[in-house]
């Protein structure tokens, strides 16, 4: 019977779901393993086989570990609110939750046919009222500890998308979703309090297991940065404006000053300007321009003087001028900038083009450096500093800081990048925010037990780009009386960041059903945190840092006993087909619906894991996908070597095997999943050479095979008679003994006449050979002083010196 997926395959992704195979108790003596996908957003597509890559890996490890003897926790469900579902219910006129469903039933479906084990029975839709009712909860715990609060502030907002969108989706300048300019608006909108989290969220990066490089980006956007926090006073007014500075080293080099278009100073003091028209206009302009527009590094630096005010430098007593330009931003430390055109290029370039004064105070080591034609931006020794002058660049700044502090002119400051987390967004697919607003008492929460608030079913769902949501037009949901005192109130109409909802989802799964609580903690206890988190890198500074923030939130209400929710974490690497990332605008996208229907899931999984190193970029490629079904097929036609009374064992055969025991161990759990299946090629092809194979030596191929590609890993072993899954069987084990390299006895020749033996791995290299035969005392004495000519090896017999 020759091999043929399609008839195994089906068949036994049905007996698995009866015999509930991959449903993991909550009750059991073995210890759990929780592994974790990150869950997808339905959509209308389905997934392709670049989306499949990470739950290959997944899928890969939970059925190994569950042949080792845990009890393995692997859930699915959908990350169904958001964009979009929304933009392509509104391309298509139908409402996002009839596209959800069905986007949903299809997805399940393929994943159902890739032979992926999840435990259906925990699925969760985050779209669905008794999921978001606990996002909703989520909030008002966190409105309760006084983390999610509402203000007016300059936030970014997409044109095209027609919402605000958190610092974290806006990607140099650009909307995460549709690439669009990012502009600013003024709206009253709902925060989380991250930046009450900054330390932790750096420290603690040191607990866990990611890729360093995740670890880096979210050091970065965190962007903590000590140095001082320097006043510089205003003559003729009770006004002073702080600046953040690194390289207060630098300070005798100041020779002016640079504050954002939005910086209070200017209102603060606009009877003393004298060139009030000319700055309002500037103003005016520059808030009209985006982040992006204003800080790009090539544009040329515009800016104003304020007339009429100046500031004192307080290291010298120097009046220094004062500039408005719209590459300070008021987001960014204090929104002035002490500008020391001498070591600071972008200060350089302006004050060439205001011609203003370039002073020199810090020369290089060897007293080279020049600023004539460019900033020095590096560390030095201090001149033109009085008393400061001499002085290393380090010891400058701790010097200029205790000089500052004594006469309350400024001090140390530590800055973060990292701002607040902008939660609301005006558009309709998304849990609504749960406040009311009543007219006596204010902001008011919608009491617990009235959640959820439902998402109502309105026909006109598109948004309406003036800051507003779509459920402002919803009348019925907006009237609503007030919880507290009972007058006519109104709810808030903006709805939450679906990265809300994504940031507590991996709680739920361990109890989907729980109508009183988000999960019972027994349970939570029982399975959190995740062991292996597999996902996209693009989390790294998103979904990533927010799960680990509302983590350290709850766990600070004592509503969850850990605050890292991923121990460890592991991005694959992307799928590219004709050099181009797959997707269905480029027409290069694979569905696994065609790889399945030509090849069989158990093909295409094994090639996912084949193609390349796990952590990196791959090309796909359909000739190494047949090389896979090839790979298959063979290992398929060997049952018809295996012979039950076979008792001899051939030694090199047993030894191949247990050598691949421990490779493909290993290297499954360092993810070299590529290596791991060569080690699989490498035995296949010596036992073709065998006339006759013993059951049992075929049986560990299965079981090594099964994780990778189950289907048919399960139909041979059922056919050699086992009764019961190959997944309820045990990974198999190595014997040390059988894995050490045997030993031989090499001769060493010089120029032909044997002078020494020595005990050497049958295996070693030419090399490793050479380096041992030169290293023997007794061929010292043969080659000392001459060069040697040429070195003959025979592998396991001899090694020939020339001299
Ligand atoms: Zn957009
Ligand atoms: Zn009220």
């Amino acid at each position: 019977m020759n091999y043929n997926p399609q008839k195994i395959e089906k068949k036994w992704q049905k007996q698995w779901e009866k015999w509930k195979l991959f449903k993991a108790p909550d009750k059991s003596k073995k210890p759990k393993f929780y592994c974790l996908d990150m869950f997808p957003y339905p959509s209308a597509e389905g997934v392709h086989v670049g989306h499949l890559r990470g739950y290959t890996f997944s899928d890969l490890v939970a059925k190994k570990k569950m042949m080792e003897g845990r009890n393995v926790f692997h859930p699915m469900g959908w990350d169904a609110f958001g964009l979009p579902a929304e933009n392509f219910a509104i391309k298509t006129g139908i409402h996002p939750a009839k596209l959800t469903k069905k986007s949903i039933a299809n997805i399940k479906k393929q994943l159902i046919s890739a032979g992926f084990g999840y435990d259906w029975e925990r699925e969760i839709c985050s779209a669905e009222p008794d999921y978001y009712k606990w996002t909703q909860w989520m909030f008002l715990q966190l409105y309760k500890a006084s983390l999610a609060y509402r203000k007016e502030a300059a936030v970014n907002f997409c044109p095209s998308c027609k919402t605000v969108l958190a610092n974290e989706q806006v990607i140099d300048g650009r909307c995460e979703r549709c690439s669009s300019l990012v502009g600013k608006k003024y709206l009253k909108q709902w925060f989380f309090k991250i930046t009450d989290y900054t330390e932790r969220l750096l420290n603690d990066l040191n607990k866990i297991d990611w890729p360093e490089k995740i670890k880096i980006m979210q050091r970065n956007w965190i962007g903590k940065s000590e140095g001082t926090e320097i006043k510089f006073l205003i003559p003729d007014s009770k006004f002073s404006m702080d600046v953040f500075t690194t390289r207060a080293d630098t300070l005798f080099g100041c020779t002016y000053l640079v504050i954002a278009p939005e910086h209070p100073i200017i209102s603060n003091l606009e009877s003393q300007i004298s060139n009030l028209k000319e700055i309002k206009k500037y103003v005016g302009e520059a808030k009209k321009k985006t982040e992006i527009e204003r800080t790009i590094e090539d544009k040329e630096k515009t800016g104003i003087e304020i007339q009429g005010i100046k500031a004192i430098n307080p290291i010298n007593n120097q009046e220094v001028p004062i500039f408005v330009a719209d590459y300070a931003l008021m987001e960014y430390g204090t929104g002035a900038i002490m500008a020391v055109p001498a070591h600071d290029q972008r200060d350089f370039i302006f004050a060439k083009n205001h011609n203003l004064p370039i002073i020199e105070v810090i020369k290089s080591e060897d007293r080279k450096s020049s600023v004539e034609k460019a900033a020095f931006e590096e560390d030095g020794i201090l001149i033109n500093s009085g008393v400061f002058t001499g002085l290393s660049s380090t010891k400058a700044r701790e010097e200029i800081k205790k000089y500052l502090r004594k006469r309350n002119l400024g001090g140390t400051a530590t800055y973060y990048k990292l701002r607040d987390w902008l939660i609301s967004r005006q558009r309709y697919w998304g849990a609504p925010i749960p406040i009311i607003y009543c007219q006596k008492c204010g902001e008011v929460p919608v009491p617990e037990k009235d959640l959820p608030v439902k998402l109502p079913k309105i026909k006109d769902f598109r948004p309406t780009g003036k800051g507003k949501s779509p459920l402002d037009r919803a009348e019925k949901f907006v009237k609503v009386k007030c919880p507290k005192c009972g007058l006519p109130a109104k709810r808030e109409t903006d709805t939450l960041d679906t990265f809300v909802c994504s940031s507590w989802y991996f709680l739920r799964y361990t109890d989907p059903k729980n109508k009183k609580e988000f999960a019972s903690a027994e349970k939570i206890k029982n399975w959190l945190p995740v062991d292996l988190y597999i996902g996209g890198a693009e989390h790294a500074v998103m979904h990533l840092l927010y799960s680990r923030f509302f983590a350290k939130a709850l766990f600070d209400q004592k509503l969850i006993h850990f605050s890292e929710p991923f121990l460890k974490l592991f991005n694959q690497g992307i799928v590219y087909r004709q050099g181009a990332k797959m997707s269905k605008s480029k027409g290069n996208v694979v569905t696994p619906n065609y790889i399945i229907q030509r090849f069989g899931a158990d093909t295409m999984r094994l090639y996912e894991l084949f193609m390349g190193p796990a952590a990196e970029p791959t090309e796909w490629s359909d000739k190494g996908v047949i090389g896979c079904y090839r790979f298959l097929n063979k290992v398929w036609n060997l049952q018809l070597k295996v012979n039950y009374k076979l008792k001899i064992k051939n030694p090199e055969i047993e030894r191949l095997i247990h050598r691949t025991i421990k490779k493909v161990t290993e290297d499954i759990e360092s993810f070299r999943f590529n290596t791991a299946v060569s080690a699989l090629m490498i035995l296949v092809n010596e036992l073709e050479k065998q006339k006759q194979l013993l059951v049992n030596d075929y049986q560990v191929l299965l079981k090594l095979l099964s994780p990778m590609s189950p289907h048919i890993a399960e139909e041979l072993w059922q056919k050699l008679g086992n009764k019961k899954s190959i997944f309820l069987g045990e990974w198999p084990k190595y014997d040390p003994k059988l894995i050490k390299e045997e030993i031989v006895t090499l001769v060493i020749q010089i120029n032909g006449k044997v002078r020494d033996k020595i005990e050497t791995e049958a295996g070693v290299s030419a090399e490793k050979a050479k380096e041992l035969a030169i290293s023997s005392k007794k061929v010292k004495n043969w080659i000392e002083g001459k060069k040697i000519k040429k070195v003959i090896f025979v592998p396991r017999k001899l090694i020939n010196i020339v001299v």
